[in-house]
């Protein structure tokens, strides 16, 4: 066990946004979390920790890696004492013919030596629901949603029964809503009648949040959930009632805030582009623009960015360093450089900025693109992220300690689509 565990709740998230969305809907449903990226290598301080969220890379990667990972996270967080885990995958079902959903839910159950699951990817308030086992995306079923043209993992049938069923050599039942209306008692009992025919996973059906509520009441005693983020929030109130979890005032609490506020943007997706707008429009001499072919120039480029941020952070002000640009500019300079070469420069200066940076005093870091969180999170060797309040759906601010700085630094990380217009501005005044 760790240092002071009381871990009600266990999830493996398959990726890293999707971790900290979990997350950020358990905080708001009155979980104290915490996010570790990996597996763990060393012990892990848990102490007022009520979930742990691991967070993998496991959706699009081969079968076996994806499957070896969630073992290994499996096996920390049943040695850190949680009494339920989530398996946790996207509210579009992102997955293929090979898995990795189907495959990794079958080694979790085997593992635990447990005979069934629910599969709950519905997300109501974000307009995924599940109806008679198929998945809506608003008005639109999963394959006529823009789903069925994902580069990685196009989703071309919205009936999730037939979709696991390829996944899977096991049997895939139904809870639809017919059973779920009948309230928790009936849904168990569904369940169970499932399980005696040999039914391992279990499609739910779930059209708003009462749903989910029910479908939490009825898998409490269930070793193993799996599904989207919205089953998150439901689950602390059946916690709560089987009395594993106490009543926190404020789950999302971090230690204050302080030191300059940086905000570093590689996303070009269209939300991100209008923050960058915005927040240029409300401090007009805030920004700096970096430009994947001046970054192959040497350092030049980075250093005059460099140079302006410590002025502004100087005079305390917010600053803003990207290379957030639209279509036109990024495919210049994807032809000139190649896609992959021009990202990993844009990642690697913007990781570097920060490095630095925070060296010299920043405290309050915002990242925009999910990429771009990813190596900078890991050029700033950050292993943990505690969860506080959410500045925009899904997007909460984080907390954690890294080495040569005595106090937190506090941490957003923004996947592309995320946030308000005025996401950047607006995220430091919640901390305030
Ligand atoms: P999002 O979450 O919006 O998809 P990501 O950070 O995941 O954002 O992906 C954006 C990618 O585009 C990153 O690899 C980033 O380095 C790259 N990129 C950012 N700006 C530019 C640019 N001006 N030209 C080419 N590539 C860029």
């Amino acid at each position: 066990m760790g240092m002071g565990a009381n871990i009600v709740l266990g999830a493996i998230a398959d990726d890293f946004t999707g971790a900290t969305d979990l997350a950020n809907n358990l905080v708001r449903g009155g979980m104290r979390c915490l996010q570790v990226i990996g597996v763990p290598q060393q012990e892990v301080d848990l102490t007022d920790i009520d979930a742990v969220i691991v967070a993998l890379k496991s959706r699009s990667c081969p079968v076996d890696e994806a499957v070896a990972d969630s073992l290994a996270a499996l096996e920390w967080l049943r040695q850190q004492g949680a009494r339920q885990l989530f398996f946790k995958y996207c509210s579009t079902f992102d997955s293929t013919d090979q898995g990795n959903i189907g495959p990794v839910a079958d080694a979790l159950l085997e593992a635990l030596g447990a005979h069934q699951t629910v599969m709950v990817p519905a997300f109501p308030i974000n307009g995924r629901t599940v109806y008679q086992g198929h998945l809506f995306v608003g008005d639109r079923l999963l394959n006529d949603s823009g789903m069925q043209h994902h580069p990685l993992n196009p989703m071309q049938d919205a009936d999730l029964v037939r979709v696991l069923s390829r996944q899977t050599p096991h049997p895939v039942g139904l809870a639809n809503r017919a059973v779920l209306v009948q309230g928790a008692e009936a849904t168990c009992a569904h369940l169970t009648m499932l399980a005696d025919q040999g039914v391992r996973h279990v499609i739910c059906d779930s059209l708003d949040e009462q749903d989910l509520e029910i479908l939490a009441e009825a898998t409490v005693s269930l070793p193993l959930v799996t599904g989207g983020s919205g089953l998150g929030q439901a689950l602390p109130a059946q916690y709560r009632a089987q009395g594993w979890l106490g009543t926190i005032s404020e789950p999302g609490r971090l230690s204050p805030a302080s030191g300059g506020a940086l905000v570093l943007s590689g996303s070009c997706s269209r939300a991100t582009l209008a923050q960058v707008a915005d927040f240029l429009a409300q401090h007009p001499d805030g920004g700096f623009a970096l430009d994947p072919l001046a970054l192959t120039e040497g350092g030049q480029q980075q250093e005059q960015a460099l140079a302006f941020a410590r002025k502004r952070l100087s005079q305390e002000t917010p600053v803003l360093l990207y290379a957030s640009a639209d279509t036109e500019k990024v495919n210049a300079a994807q032809q000139a450089l190649g896609v992959a070469h021009a990202g990993a420069l844009v990642e690697e200066a913007l990781s570097q900025l920060a490095v630095k940076l925070v060296e010299e005093g920043v405290g309050r870091l915002l990242v925009a693109g999910g990429e771009t969180s990813g190596a900078v999170v890991s050029a700033l060797g950050i292993t943990t992220l505690r969860i506080g309040e959410q500045i925009d759906p899904g997007v909460p601010w984080t907390q954690t300690l890294i080495t040569g700085r005595d106090v937190p630094l506090s941490l957003a990380l923004k996947s592309g689509n995320f946030g308000g217009v005025d996401f950047f501005t607006r995220a430091f005044e919640v901390l305030e």
